[in-house]
């Protein structure tokens, strides 16, 4: 069975928004991977069909109730991860990324207002993802996100000449390293040569530049992925026997 993700939101109508075009719509039609997208609010059965309410102790806002939320999750729970998208949450990476889309798939849910009452977080067990250190407007946004960067790893989604085997974050030969930089035709643009050695056809000197770029904008942008990019290398060499 392919892929399935499913998403809980007061809008479904942001679905599948972008990612029903280029790759993930192309892995959608095709059946890679399915997007079930259910409305918070059909399980809201009080007669204004209210989903959220105010906050004990006061402050301003709303919070989404969590008989409503935990209502709809079991609309759509089975054995896949459930996440609620959160700032507070565990910072997305590729490596999670990786491993929900070697999976069944995902449960998503979607917050609004202040977000959701804590109880239903507990109760469901769900995992808290935030996509970055920055507010959104609501979790929609946040499950695109998580959603494209999974749906492009899934089999046959992304083509062979879009590989995703040498690029930032991955293993490979570039483990650790933010990716170097890229050049096409034309071979000067603007009064702007590519560099020579890429012209030179000399595979060996090309993959050296390569690395070397990699490990200058590593450290001048991250130094957070280059003190653990050294770290790394140092127990590889330590444990070669090599002296560093
Ligand atoms: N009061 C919250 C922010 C609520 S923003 C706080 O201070 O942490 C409303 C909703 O947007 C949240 O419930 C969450 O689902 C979503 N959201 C906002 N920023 C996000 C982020 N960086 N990552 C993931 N989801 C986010």
């Amino acid at each position: 069975m392919s892929w399935r993700a499913s998403v809980l939101t007061l809008f479904p109508g942001m679905f599948p928004g972008p990612l029903g075009q280029s790759l993930a719509g192309r892995g959608l039609a095709g059946g890679a991977w399915s997007l079930e997208v259910r409305e918070i609010r059909e399980v809201a059965t009080d007669r204004h069909r209210k989903v959220d309410d105010t906050p004990f102790g006061g402050g301003a806002g709303m919070v989404m109730r969590p008989d409503i939320v935990d209502a709809a999750l079991g609309l759509v729970a089975d054995i896949r991860p459930m996440i609620y998208l959160t700032p507070r949450g565990r910072p997305l990476s590729q490596a999670r990324v990786r491993d929900l889309a070697a999976g069944a798939g995902v449960v998503l849910l979607c917050g609004r207002f202040e977000g959701v009452d804590e109880r239903v977080i507990e109760a469901r067990g769900l995992e808290e993802v935030s996509i970055g250190d920055y507010v959104l407007s609501g979790g929609e946004p946040a499950a695109l996100v998580l959603l494209d960067a999974c749906v492009r790893l899934l089999p046959g989604v992304m083509g062979a000449a879009e590989s995703a085997s040498e690029e930032s974050f991955s293993p490979g030969d570039y483990a650790g390293l933010l990716e170097y930089p890229h050049y096409t035709r034309p071979a000067e643009w603007q009064g702007r040569a590519v560099p020579d050695v890429l012209l030179s056809g000399h595979h060996g000197a090309v993959a050296a530049w390569r690395r070397g770029e990699a490990e200058r904008i590593t450290r001048e942008r991250r130094p957070d992925l280059w003190a653990a990019y050294q770290l790394a290398r140092g127990r590889t060499i330590a444990s070669s026997g090599i002296a560093p």
